[in-house]
């Protein structure tokens, strides 16, 4: 793993969460951006070398919206940058961890992502990520 590429927060508003993180970190969201596959709205924050992503249910079918009814606002997942997403996967299949994704999907800010089950990453949801590159 690279980093920590970025802490995942889910709000219930992501509008009224905006406005409470540009004063938590006095810095505006340089990104707003909607997953329609993921059913989320996110909008992200630049905290020094890593970043906050804020995500709020776009319908009541997001994982987003689940996560909410089950467990209210709160820390939803952990990003971690790689370098490779299908060498990541692999060596972590390999080393028993439970993958959601067979492939990498197309996640928000310019990244192919891969989750994690909670349930084999002591209780949190891991993230993989890897900046998807111009002209490859
Ligand atoms: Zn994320």
């Amino acid at each position: 793993m690279l980093k920590v590429e970025h802490i995942g927060i889910a709000v219930k508003s992501i509008a009224d969460a905006n406005r409470l993180y540009e004063t938590l970190l006095q810095v505006a969201p340089y990104k707003t951006e909607a997953v329609e596959s993921e059913g989320v709205l996110t909008s992200f924050f630049k905290v020094g070398d890593t970043k906050i992503e804020l995500l709020e249910a776009t319908n009541e079918q997001s994982p987003i919206a689940k996560f909410i009814a089950k467990k209210g606002e709160g820390i939803h997942h952990i990003a971690y940058e790689v370098a490779n997403i299908e060498e990541a996967m692999q060596r972590l299949a390999a080393e028993g961890f439970e993958l959601l994704n067979t492939t990498p999907k197309k996640g928000a800010d310019n990244k192919l992502v891969a989750f994690l089950h909670p349930k084999t990453t002591a209780g949190v949801l891991v993230e993989i990520c890897q900046e998807i590159k111009k002209n490859s």
